[in-house]
């Protein structure tokens, strides 16, 4: 039995893949304490880890246009916070390995501090990282600016903790972190250039495990009629004048339409809606895409991820993020069709979710990508590995 840190950062796309590994870890015996955000209790105390609570996040504002240095300086603000919270606590108590997501900062430098291993959740692409130098030529001026501020942050970091191996400009790095074990949550066909990586990066396709997060649905309207889904994910879904294009799309089509909003989004502020919509603020994504033959998504690699494993062609609208990426990946495959989020009409979006439905083609590589999410092991692998690799190391 080993005692396990976890560290996750608060989005449902970072923590959905980790219940599954959870669950099996501490029902091989493994005692986790996992690090979230409030809002996320429920689900990680249901899978046997103890839960704690970071404290409140300093700032929280971002939108799709932020300039990344921004982003990054306040990524970095948080995490000092993090470290200076939690690291008295976690010294006092004795742990065998950190296991963080990738994009968690304070988790890596938290398991450095200790001397631990690390083992990093990656739920996104997996970015190499022999070329991830940003070309400073493209920094505008309030990149500029947080870069300083940011430095700042990173000096005080290292003085405290004498940490050396932090780079400031990678910022693909300083998003992206792996460990001694890195498990990222697609299959090798999917992850781009993935004869990149060494063996310890371990794809292991979506971590998909049937959550009950959702209120009810009626899936009895489902049947009959081809089914259209569209989401735009748990971030970037407050995209009130895109919902209504697609009510002029899709009002009288001969198919039922599922729209998922957000949670943020009010739905009586979203006009009339067609009758053959169900409109909600959040849906069981996993049920419904087993009903689904076409899904409208933002391209959030565990969207993606959850449609292509259950074989159902992609219209990718990529707004922010790593979204372009897998949007770009889903073309390349021919499981989808990429459509540009700002100019998207009504007209293209109605074109193409018939060409979606009548080419056999796209369903067909959707269901090859699903193949190779399901032949790539799962969390059942994730923690076999661990194991595996726990046998080599600590022995
Ligand atoms: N999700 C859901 N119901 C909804 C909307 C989203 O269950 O109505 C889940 C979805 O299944 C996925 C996650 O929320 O696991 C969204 O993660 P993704 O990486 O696609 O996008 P993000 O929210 O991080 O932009």
């Amino acid at each position: 039995m080993s005692n396990v840190l976890f560290f996750n950062v608060a989005r449902d796309g970072h923590v959905n893949p980790t219940l599954g590994i959870i669950k099996e870890l501490v029902n091989r015996g493994e005692k986790v304490t996992y690090y979230c955000s409030r809002e996320y209790r429920d689900r990680i105390e249901q899978t046997g880890a103890t839960f704690r609570a970071y404290e409140k996040r300093l700032d929280k504002t971002n939108t799709p246009d932020t300039p990344m240095m921004f982003l990054i300086y306040h990524m970095l603000r948080d995490t000092e916070h993090r470290i200076r919270t939690i690291l008295p606590k976690v010294q006092e108590e004795e742990y065998d390995y950190v296991i963080f997501d990738s994009s968690c900062a304070a988790g890596w430098i938290i398991a450095d501090i200790l001397h631990l291993p690390k083992i990093s959740s990656c739920s996104m692409l997996a970015m190499d990282q022999r070329n991830p130098k940003v070309d400073r030529k493209s920094y505008t001026e309030v990149d500029r600016e947080y870069l300083v501020k940011s430095k700042e942050i990173l000096n005080n970091l290292k003085k405290a903790y004498a940490l050396n191996s932090i780079p400031l400009h990678d910022f693909k790095r300083i998003m992206s972190f792996p460990g001694d074990l890195t498990f990222v949550f697609t299959s090798k066909y999917f992850q781009n250039n993935a004869d990149q990586f060494d063996e310890t990066f371990r794809f292991v396709g979506p971590s998909i495990t049937l959550r009950k997060d959702a209120e009810n649905f009626p899936y009895e309207k489902l049947q009959g009629k081809p089914v259209i889904y569209i989401s735009m994910g748990t971030i970037v879904n407050q995209q009130v004048e895109f919902y209504q294009k697609c009510f002029r799309a899709f009002a009288g089509m001969d198919a039922k339409v599922v729209l998922s909003v957000g949670k943020n989004t009010k739905i009586e502020e979203l006009g009339t809606i067609p009758d053959n919509f169900i409109v909600r603020n959040y849906v069981p994504q996993l049920e419904i895409l087993q009903h689904t033959d076409v899904f409208f998504t933002h391209g959030g690699m565990n969207s993606a991820s959850e449609g292509l494993y259950f074989a159902t062609p992609l219209a990718v609208l990529p707004i922010s993020n790593d979204q372009p990426m897998v949007a770009k990946r889903v073309k390349e495959l021919g499981a989808g069709i990429q459509l540009d989020f700002h100019r998207v009409t009504p007209a293209v979006l109605r074109e193409t979710a018939e060409l979606l439905l009548s080419d056999s083609t796209y369903k067909q590589h959707a269901h090859k990508i699903g193949d190779s999410f399901r032949g790539a092991g799962g969390y059942q692998k994730v923690v076999d590995d661990i194991f595996e690799w726990k046998g080599s190391t600590f022995e």
